[in-house]
């Protein structure tokens, strides 16, 4: 068996030896006869694995008390709507900022409930940076601010956390959460789809503070209130048992990693010497303000685009896979989330290196 260097958006690498004892574990689960897979997810057996995994990623983000967190699903996408669905409450209007395709897509989703005021864009720049504090025109009257830290297709990392005063801070953190310790209790509500950090896709994390509960517009349905599934402690209906409990072998790696404090010393080395390579070259470029460089997704573009075809092919051939852009914006992307070794991205650029060399 080899297993190859995986750069994924996502769903995305996961770590090889949650893998082997998802193996190990997957015919007969503790000894219990049969897999976890196979278990009601109302049996003690799962509900244990359910409260552990959600009292791990607790203990890494340092979620406070008064936060709750739910295993939905629905992807990210979802939460487009049941953000607005549940936090406008009496208000009519939002502020949202614009940093590229999945602020906008969430922008699109909220306006069919509500007046979006766009508080900044960085359209003028293609989305290669991200909005300073003082750029941002926020409207006191607002039910909420949504932002995404990470643009996953941009690859462009908010370096702050906005200030929005009483006004709640949403976050689509779907590709950066836990790549780095945050302050929970500066946001309102974070959302993120597992398929990058967290684990296989079909599971999505909502962590939201527990006063913006229950307040939902007319006509919600049921599967679509936060309240909801925080009183079902996330089992109003069948939750994606097995995603929830990969989710929660992933926390355990993570806190044997160091937790977000030590996955974040990694992340920072594997992001800058990257960006080194891609800046030291002339073969190679990322057009994102330096502050703003995503840890997580780093897209780079070739000197010459007709090349582009030929460097996707040899990167196969050297165990590198899904380098290719997102469709929308051409070029390449280096996806290393947590589950990318560091020796992944040596051998990433050290292929960069090479192919440069022979092309030039
Ligand atoms: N937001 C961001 C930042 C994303 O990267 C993605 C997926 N790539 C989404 C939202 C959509 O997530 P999902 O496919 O889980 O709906």
């Amino acid at each position: 068996m080899i297993r190859k260097l995986n750069f994924s958006a996502g769903p995305a690498a996961l770590p090889e030896e949650v893998l082997k004892q998802a193996q190990e574990e997957m015919l007969d689960w503790h000894g219990h006869g049969l897999s976890i897979m196979e278990m009601s997810h109302r049996s003690k057996e799962y509900v244990s694995v359910a409260e552990q995994a959600e009292q791990d990623l607790r203990d890494l983000m340092q979620v406070p008390d008064n936060y709750k967190i739910l295993f939905l699903q629905g992807g990210a996408t979802s939460q487009f709507s049941m953000i607005p669905m549940n936090l406008l409450r009496d208000k009519k209007t939002a502020d949202y900022i614009n940093t590229g395709v999945w602020s906008k897509k969430a922008i699109e989703e909220a306006s069919r409930y509500c007046n979006v005021n766009i508080a900044a864009t960085t359209q003028h720049n293609n989305f290669t940076s991200a909005p300073s504090q003082d750029q941002l025109q926020l409207n006191p009257e607002a039910a909420y601010v949504h932002y995404t830290p990470n643009e996953t297709i941009g690859g462009v990392e908010f370096d702050y956390i906005p200030q929005t005063g009483d006004v709640p801070l949403v976050a689509d953190m779907s590709s950066t959460i836990l790549s780095r310790p945050i302050d929970v209790s500066r946001f309102a509500l974070i959302y993120a789809g597992a398929q990058k950090n967290i684990g296989p896709a079909g599971l999505t994390v909502v962590i939201v503070r527990e006063d913006l509960l229950g307040q939902t517009l007319p006509g919600t349905p049921t599967m679509f209130d936060y309240a909801v599934h925080a009183a079902a402690d996330s089992m109003n209906n069948t939750p994606p048992t097995y995603g929830w409990y990969l989710a929660g072998l992933i926390f355990q790696w993570l806190k044997r990693q160091g937790g977000v404090e030590g996955m974040q010393a990694i992340n920072q080395r594997k992001a800058e010497k990257l960006y080194q390579a891609i800046d030291q070259s002339t073969f190679y470029a990322n057009p994102v303000a330096i502050a703003n460089r995503s840890w997580m997704n780093v897209p780079f573009t070739l000197a010459d685009a007709a090349l582009d075809k030929l460097f996707i092919e040899e990167s196969e051939q050297a165990g590198l896979l899904n380098l290719k852009g997102h469709r929308s914006v051409g070029g390449m992307r280096a996806s290393i989330y947590n589950a990318v070794p560091e020796t992944a991205v040596d051998s990433l650029i050290e292929f960069m290196q090479h192919f440069e060399r022979k092309h030039v």
